[in-house]
């Protein structure tokens, strides 16, 4: 069997603990023996951000821009306890942090539905992806207690000093006060993300504010979401079949409950944190999430939802057989191949990407399945595998 041959690289950003063990095992069975994989590889591993002050994340960044697809392993966020663990010089930042501001992208995380694992909304058929607007408002808030016979003013002062003055409130009694912000530019990424990737999912995209109270601050979000569409891609969406839909969050709430999903729901930033965690629950299980990293110039950036899966990486280094799953750390790959593929013509990668994805739901559909999908699934034959077993299941399959 001839392999299947790439054009462009992808840009492999590889992670730590358990998820940089299952990467590896993954390239070795399900991708190297059927694609002449292409890859520019970057070791952000937390050993190797030390060891390059962290610069290797940003050269990895970079080239997903430049190359516009990288599939990203998880990777450690460092903390104080990380600090001692690994000896570091510093607290470095997420990764994935440093990787947005780069890309300048919103993240669309997305759930893997498979057959035996009931979303607890027996309507939700298909997945429901959240995209989380990431940058401002409560985020990137000031706030202040406000001692009894206070005034509490909004005050802005223009470049030349002239200044506009509203009164917050009159405080009689003790309170609490929160300035917060966002910019034009972030509203506006944030929207060409969201409507290139409801492109290129082709699916509906929805989006509400709280506009009806918020005249001037979600009223804006709601304003320049409609005036790019209507610039940018109102054709492109008609000729996909696809819509834009703006409603009230309340509404947009209540219609997402009743829907059957397949759509694509935009979220202001705290909306988005709260919503994507209901979401997920409802769909049962972080290890079957992905997550994608859509620019507004289109490059994109795939990966699994989950952390580095810490627990099981320590009982594995005591000699433990690894067990977690892989479900979306192989989607991420996936994504990237389909995508690749997408962009430099070649059909017979795109039809792998498709392949893989049935051929890892299909073996869990017929029974086996990591240990932590077996406790979920009403499948009555199911029985619980290790990581090897499930990923060779899955290339005998291929
Ligand atoms: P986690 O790695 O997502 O794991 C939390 C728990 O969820 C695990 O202990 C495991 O439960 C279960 N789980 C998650 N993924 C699984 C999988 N693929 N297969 C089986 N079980 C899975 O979160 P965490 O333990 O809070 O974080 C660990 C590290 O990951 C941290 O250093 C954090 O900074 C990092 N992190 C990275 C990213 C990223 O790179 N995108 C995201 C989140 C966290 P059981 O132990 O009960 O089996
Ligand atoms: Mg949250």
């Amino acid at each position: 069997m001839s392999k299947i041959q790439m054009k462009t690289p992808i840009v492999e950003m590889d992670g730590d603990e358990m998820t940089r063990i299952m990467w590896a095992m993954i390239k070795d069975t399900l991708l190297t023996p059927f694609i002449d994989l292409k890859t520019e590889y970057y070791d952000l591993g937390l050993k190797n951000r030390e060891s390059t002050a962290d610069q290797v994340t940003y050269d990895s960044a970079e080239a997903a821009k430049r190359l516009g697809v990288a599939v990203k392993c998880a990777t450690i966020t460092a903390n104080a306890q990380r600090v001692q663990e690994y000896q570091l010089s510093k607290v470095w930042p997420s990764p994935n942090a440093t990787i947005r501001a780069v890309l300048d992208g919103t993240v669309f995380r997305r759930p893997i539905i498979v057959k035996g694992v009931s979303p607890y909304i027996p309507t939700w058929k298909k997945p429901i992806t959240i995209a989380r607007h990431a940058y401002g408002d409560i985020y990137k808030s000031v706030e202040t207690k406000v001692p009894a016979g206070s005034k509490a003013e909004l005050v802005v002062t223009a470049p030349d000093g002239t200044q506009s003055r509203q009164t917050v409130f009159d405080f009689k009694g003790d309170g609490i006060a929160l300035g917060m912000h966002n910019t034009e530019a972030s509203i506006s990424s944030f929207a060409r993300s969201c409507f290139n990737y409801a492109l290129d999912q082709g699916e509906d995209l929805w989006f509400g504010t709280k506009d009806t109270i918020s005249k001037t601050y979600d009223h804006r979000f709601k304003d320049i979401f409609a005036e790019i569409f209507e610039k940018e891609y109102k054709d492109r969406f008609e000729k996909a079949g696809i819509e834009y839909f703006y409603t009230l969050i309340d509404d947009a709430v209540a219609r997402v409950v009743r829907s059957e999903g397949g759509f694509i729901w935009a979220c202001k930033n705290y909306d988005g944190d709260v919503m994507s965690d209901m979401v997920a629950t409802v769909f049962g299980s972080l290890s079957m999430m992905t997550s994608v990293l859509a620019s507004p110039s289109g490059a994109f950036e795939y990966e699994a939802a989950h952390g580095t899966v810490t627990r099981h990486y320590y009982r594995y280094l005591e000699g433990g057989t690894p067990v977690a799953n892989p479900v979306a750390t192989i989607f991420a790959w996936s994504g990237a191949l389909r995508k690749r593929g997408e962009l430099d013509d070649i059909p017979e990668l795109v039809d792998f990407a498709n392949r893989l994805e049935k051929a890892s739901l299909d073996v869990i559909a017929d029974g086996q399945m990591t240990k932590d999908l077996y406790l979920l699934s009403s499948i009555p034959n199911k029985q619980a595998v290790d990581t090897e077993t499930y990923l060779r299941a899955i290339a005998a399959r291929l």
